[in-house]
């Protein structure tokens, strides 16, 4: 338990779902916990979350200021703030936020998500999470049977036939000249998906909703919805103290924290939860994998006092 204000069992840096999760599940194992988050979870711009059962559809803030709420019962405090680096010290570890303070805390779990770096068309950002889409789990259904443009990426294809599965309207756009395994392009005229030679370089649409995509030719084409391949990037620039290190997601399709099945890290008392570890992870998915990385720190914690308390009663039987 607290030991001197600021110092804490767990910190936790980044409360989405993965964060407020491991929160919860030390909060309810009477850990003192802070949770250190800047507020931009991932899928701040999508309307609503889907595929969170008994919660779809609810506006991603919504869902996280409910989860806050619940771990705020159970003793959990929050700093608003980003943590902007990290040391070791002999209690465990010290973090910086934003501003100059110092928390201390035994263990820290990394819950700080990936950042998604758009393909180079001019005017997506605005439309990202909207109707320029990536995952068909998200916003899928509210696509479905309209006019579906997929940008051509290494994942294209794959992106192309699950779409497909929304609407028989998919056609996937990409530069002349572009080579196709053939048995990919079988796949893909198999299904019905139209491949168009025209390389996409901008979008425009309303205030709202992107309806236009713009062609390198000059060319314009009107669409309900465009499919792109983020790259993802853990955010882990506040850890480069303690000597984490991001690497390359076996997927290809960016970065990530490498942990065991547990979230345990290269780097003692460091844990890794959520989209930090595991990039593809949905919501509900992000959760789960905080309430498992903060059950297992507790447990490690449990390990650690236990350890020293039959060495203090060993010491105490020799004297
Ligand atoms: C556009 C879009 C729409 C999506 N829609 C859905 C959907 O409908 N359903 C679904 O299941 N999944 C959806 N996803 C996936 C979803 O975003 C992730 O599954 C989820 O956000 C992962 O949760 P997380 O807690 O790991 O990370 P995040 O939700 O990204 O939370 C990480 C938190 O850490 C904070 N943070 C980062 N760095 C620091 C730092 N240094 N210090 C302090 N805080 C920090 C961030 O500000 C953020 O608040 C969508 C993704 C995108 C991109």
């Amino acid at each position: 338990m607290n030991t001197t204000p600021d110092t804490f069992d767990v910190a936790i840096i980044g409360g989405g779902a993965a964060g407020l999760a491991a929160a919860q599940a030390l909060g309810r194992s009477r850990r003192s916990v802070v949770v250190i988050d800047a507020g931009e979870p991932r899928n701040a711009p999508a309307e609503g979350v889907h595929n969170f059962l008994t919660r779809d559809g609810l506006p991603p803030r919504e869902l996280l200021a409910l989860g806050r709420a619940e771990a705020g019962g159970y003793g959990v405090e929050f700093r608003d703030a980003r943590a902007t680096a990290t040391r070791r010290d002999d209690a465990g570890f010290g973090i910086e936020l934003e501003g100059g303070r110092w928390l201390a805390a035994r263990r820290i779990i990394l819950a700080s998500g990936v950042s998604d770096q758009l393909p180079e068309v001019a005017g997506l950002a605005a439309y990202w999470g909207k109707n320029a889409l990536h995952c068909p789990y998200c916003h899928g259904w509210e696509v479905r049977d309209r006019d579906i443009a997929v940008l051509d990426s290494p994942f294209a294809v794959h992106q192309a036939l699950m779409f497909r599965q929304l609407s028989d309207r998919v056609t996937l756009f990409t530069a002349p000249g572009r080579e196709f395994d053939p048995l990919e392009r079988e796949k893909l005229e198999a299904r019905g998906i139209g491949i168009m030679a025209q390389e996409i370089i901008a979008v425009r649409g309303n205030e709202t909703h992107l309806t236009h995509l713009a062609f390198r030719d000059g060319g314009e084409q009107a669409v309900d919805a465009l499919v792109v391949m983020p790259r993802f990037t853990a955010g882990i620039a506040a850890l480069a103290g303690v000597g984490l290190q991001a690497t390359a997601h076996p997927s290809g399709i960016g970065t990530h924290v490498a942990a065991d099945e547990t979230g345990k890290t290269e780097i003692p008392g460091l844990w890794a939860a959520g989209n930090t570890r595991d990039p593809m992870a949905q919501v509900m998915m992000a959760a789960a994998d905080g309430l498992r990385v903060g059950a297992m720190v507790n447990a490690d914690l449990i390990q650690e006092e236990t350890d020293a308390a039959v060495a203090a009663l060993r010491a105490r039987a020799v004297v």
